[in-house]
């Protein structure tokens, strides 16, 4: 049995035929496993969703109720068969619920890591390392030019930026899924206690995590906030209302970006962001190439972003590559595409 026989990729995502089944397909099929609620993986109008419960409740949050015909929720950990191939979900640490897909049929293993970091974050269950004859990476940041620092020093320049300006509101522009609630948690991990303020489009996810026991500490919503009481205070919003006239009803705004693509100082100054924060939910280069290596896998597939150089890299390891056309995804979260994550899901 071969790969393709277990998985094909498409340019809606990739089909299992002999589960009839597509992970993360980017429009509407009969079954859909779903790896993470990010837009651009987890779409709406799909017959029957199997995700874990976290990625079906922020799916819900999302679309409303009849986001799917049918759901199922599964545990990390769980496995369920599917027309004779087994299918387990495993921790990605991407984002809460974040789940890698591994696909077993004939004693081969494909495994479907959706986006995923391998590093520590308070709000979503660490990284698990499956071995796997077949490996499907993301590549958002798959260039040797990202390596992501410490993100609890970057959480230590705002707080020093807060420190030395306590008259000033400091807006941090970051994506409403994940993100957000990182940046937050990271916060309290470095004993900020103070009220934490949300935007709007902030405010259904976040609290989600919260009811899931993401220690967050005290939120409030900036709505109905006077403009004395936002001096010297942390806010969270989505980018794209850091250059709105929303950030006129703060005292003197300072502004933050938390992404991955804040390692590039032009897209910082594209951005009009004072105070860039290179916070990234992905696996930077070290961290792909390590996972790759771990993964033991002999075949990778290489997914959304900078595909070439992973493949490249692959190859000079003896391993064998090839990028997968899929078309739609990198349009939420860091994948580069932010007018539609911004300007389609967030309010
Ligand atoms: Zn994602
Ligand atoms: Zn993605």
């Amino acid at each position: 049995m071969r790969p393709e026989d277990i998985l094909v990729p498409t340019p809606s995502g990739v089909c299992c035929k002999l589960g009839a089944f597509h992970i993360d397909p980017t429009r509407p099929v009969e079954r859909a496993l779903i790896t993470h609620a990010h837009s651009d993986h987890a779409r709406a109008g799909h017959g029957a969703v199997l995700a874990t419960q976290e990625t079906l409740d922020l799916m819900r949050l999302r679309y409303g109720d009849n986001f799917a015909g049918t759901t199922q929720a599964i545990c990390y950990g769980e496995s369920v068969d599917l027309g004779g191939v087994k299918v387990t979900f495993h921790p990605a640490g991407h984002v809460l619920g974040s789940a890698q897909i591994a696909v077993r049929a004939n004693g081969l293993c494909v495994v479907a890591s959706g986006d995923y970091k391998n590093v520590a974050d308070p709000t979503c269950a660490p990284f698990e390392l499956v071995p796997c004859d077949v490996f499907i990476t993301e590549a958002t940041f798959a260039l040797p030019v990202f390596r992501h620092p410490d993100a609890d020093d970057e959480i230590a320049k705002l707080l020093g930026s807060v420190a030395l300006f306590p008259e000033r509101a400091h807006l941090v522009g970051a994506y409403s899924l994940g993100k957000a609630q990182r940046v937050i948690a990271l916060l309290r991990k470095a004993g900020y206690q103070a009220p934490i303020y949300l935007h709007g489009a902030m405010e259904s996810i976040t609290h989600y995590y919260a009811s899931r026991g993401i220690a967050l500490g005290e939120l409030r919503a900036v709505r109905g906030a006077a403009k004395a009481e936002l001096a010297g205070t942390i806010t969270l919003c989505p980018r794209s209302a850091l250059s709105d006239v929303w950030t006129r009803r703060f005292p003197e705004p300072l502004t933050a970006f938390a992404s991955g693509w804040m390692r590039i100082r032009a897209r910082a100054r594209q951005y009009g962001v004072a105070l860039p924060l290179v916070v990234s939910d992905h696996a930077d280069w070290d961290g792909l190439t390590a996972t790759i290596a771990a993964t033991g896998a002999s075949d990778i597939w290489v997914t959304h972003g900078q595909e070439d150089a992973l493949v490249h890299w692959c190859g000079t390891r003896g391993l064998k590559a090839r990028p997968l056309d899929i078309v739609g995804y990198g349009d939420e979260d860091e994948g580069g595409g932010e007018t539609a994550a911004e300007g389609g899901v967030e309010p």
